[in-house]
């Protein structure tokens, strides 16, 4: 499984950072966790066809996560026909207003009729041949959700925004040996997560979701302090193989 680090901002873009994504690659197929930017030009700019993404998905609401479904939406609605993305989203208010403005700039045309907008609950919230998603409940906003990725025998758990740590931070990082922990670092210090990175067996720990002004002494002093995971910052164009 490899994961393509699209946008690592917090939840402004800025100068080299752009707002959450990732693309998780598993078996030639192509997985869009959060769609904060313009996830399409980066399909584009890797060459990956639009039509091998099986999934995209977004962990709460908030425009920092779903604002570059528009664009994507309407390109595989008018342009790329023969994609069928599954198109998964954690509030069903969300469904409307994105379906009418796709039909607005198309001058009140209808979308694809097997156009796949669907929502998700917590637990088992999307499974293929390649990878199986589990959605788990946070407290950062009233529909927001981490997830926990399985594929080829790794785990890799994306917890989404969180309200912080000693509140909704996934209890399944302690339970599970995971390959992988992607925690965001917008809402609360890198100071904060330590106590509960040291309780989980995770093989690798990065941030995303960096609001790197606000949070630079910390994050810049954590990275340095020796810890007995892998523990890093993601940045924008970063790949990780688990
Ligand atoms: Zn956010």
């Amino acid at each position: 499984m490899k994961l393509y680090f699209v946008g690592t901002s917090h939840g402004v873009p800025e100068s080299d950072r752009r707002c959450s994504s990732c693309i998780v690659e598993v078996n030639a197929s192509y997985y869009l966790f959060d769609m904060g930017t313009q996830v399409i030009e980066d399909l584009r700019k890797r060459s990956i066809a639009v039509e091998n993404v099986r999934l995209a998905i977004c962990s709460h609401p908030h425009g920092d996560h779903t604002d570059g479904l528009i664009s994507f939406v309407d390109l595989v609605n008018w342009y790329f026909k023969a994609a069928d993305p599954l198109i998964l989203l954690p509030d069903e208010r969300l469904i409307p207003p994105l379906r009418a403005w796709i039909t607005a700039t198309m001058e009140g045309k209808p979308l694809r009729e097997d156009l796949r907008i669907d929502t998700f609950r917590e637990g088992a919230a999307y499974a293929d041949e390649n990878l199986r998603v589990t959605a788990i409940r946070t407290k950062h906003c009233e529909n927001a959700y981490a997830f926990l990725i399985e594929a080829e025998g790794k785990k890799v758990l994306l917890t989404g925004d969180l309200c912080r740590p000693s509140v909704d931070f996934p209890q399944i990082a302690f339970d599970m040996d995971l390959d992988l922990l992607v925690c965001e670092a917008a809402h609360f210090s890198p100071d904060d997560c330590i106590p509960f990175f040291d309780k989980t067996k995770a093989k690798r720990i990065l941030h995303t979701h960096i609001y790197d002004k606000r949070w630079a002494e910390a994050l810049s002093r954590q990275l340095a302090a020796p810890h007995p995971y892998r523990y890093g910052a993601a940045f924008d164009g970063m790949e990780v193989t688990v």
